[in-house]
């Protein structure tokens, strides 16, 4: 085997109670890479198509990853990576997350998988530390592992796959404005007082339960953000709008993905979510603002190897 061409899926971090830990992985929007080993050790990125981020490859979230997975194995070839980069990078929806696990997911398989899929996670990490300064895994681990999941621990990585409730679908607008995530870390309270944060963990650990029950009025009364978003949703155009239409039509739950601009809504099955859809469609055509919108399936599995060569 010489190369693989991959799926490197987008991914919806944070999804308002679970700031940092929380992350769930979508379907239909996504990256695609591929790898191929080359004759001359080291990482060499040769093409980069669609949105723009760096060749270097110790400025691109892709090269830092790789470089950290070969450093530990030590094979003797390299390898180089072209990406397809249709995730917009700070938009919200895990663009670095995307690239660095699909780096060192399609290495691994390279090299005949001698890590399981959680163990490229701390490798995954080194790019979003390059990316915005810290190492967290909330879009990193959906994107790796699929589904939804919670990021116990980094050190050491302890990560738990949640049940994904029948018929949930979700629902992103795009707004093409970017907030990167440094920036939106600056907004935040360094501290808050510990009546708001015994509300949010009551409310992370009703979601948890709302997911193995399939409790969708559980999910709904537990998708809330009473210490990040009053914060963040200032930096977001028609935030509240979007929130109170998503509402008016069923959401099981509206919020920032990740650090925004995009935001999220949940929805039960596929009806109510186009409709949701067309709704934050509206609000934002009055805008003028450029956006996309996506309706997305739940993806179960991560990244998707598609074709080995
Ligand atoms: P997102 O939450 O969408 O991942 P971030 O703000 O966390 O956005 O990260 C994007 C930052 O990482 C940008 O400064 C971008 O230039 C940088 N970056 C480096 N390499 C990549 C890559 N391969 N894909 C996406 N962003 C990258």
């Amino acid at each position: 085997m010489n190369g693989v061409r991959l799926f490197s899926p987008a991914t919806i971090s944070n999804l308002s109670c679970g700031f940092d830990v929380l992350g769930l992985c979508l379907e239909t929007i996504g990256d695609y890479m591929e790898i191929t080993k080359s004759k001359k050790k080291g990482i060499y990125i040769t093409s980069i198509i669609g949105e723009k981020v760096p060749y270097e490859v110790k400025k691109n979230v892709a090269g830092v990853s790789s470089e950290a997975l070969i450093d530990s194995l030590n094979p003797d070839f390299g390898f180089e990576i072209k990406i397809d980069k249709k995730i917009k990078p700070g938009s919200g929806i895990g663009s670095s997350a995307a690239s660095s696990v699909g780096a060192v997911v399609g290495i691994n398989h390279l090299l005949g998988n001698p890590f399981k899929p959680e163990e490229l996670i701390p490798y995954a990490l080194e790019g979003e530390k390059l990316a915005c300064g810290s190492e967290h895994a909330d879009n990193v681990a959906p994107a790796i592992l699929g589904g939804i999941t919670l990021v116990r621990s980094t050190k050491p990585i302890d990560i738990i796959k949640l049940p994904i409730p029948k018929n949930l679908k979700a629902v992103i607008i795009h707004p093409k404005i970017e907030i990167k995530t440094a920036d939106a870390r600056k907004v935040l309270d360094k501290s808050i007082p510990l009546e708001k944060a015994s509300q949010y963990w009551a409310n992370l650990g009703a979601f948890v339960s709302s997911l193995y029950e399939n409790n969708y009025e559980l999910m709904k009364k537990s998708i809330v953000d009473n210490i990040i978003e009053p914060k963040r949703s200032q930096l977001i155009p028609m935030f509240d709008s979007l929130k109170q239409i998503a509402n008016d039509n069923d959401s099981i739950g509206c919020g920032i993905s990740g650090s925004g601009p995009s935001v999220f809504s949940l929805a039960n099955g596929l009806k109510t979510a186009k409709i949701i859809n067309n709704s934050f469609k509206k609000i934002y055509e009055e805008t003028g603002i450029p956006f996309e919108t996506y309706v997305s399936d739940i993806n179960k599995s991560g990244v998707k190897i598609l074709s080995a060569f």
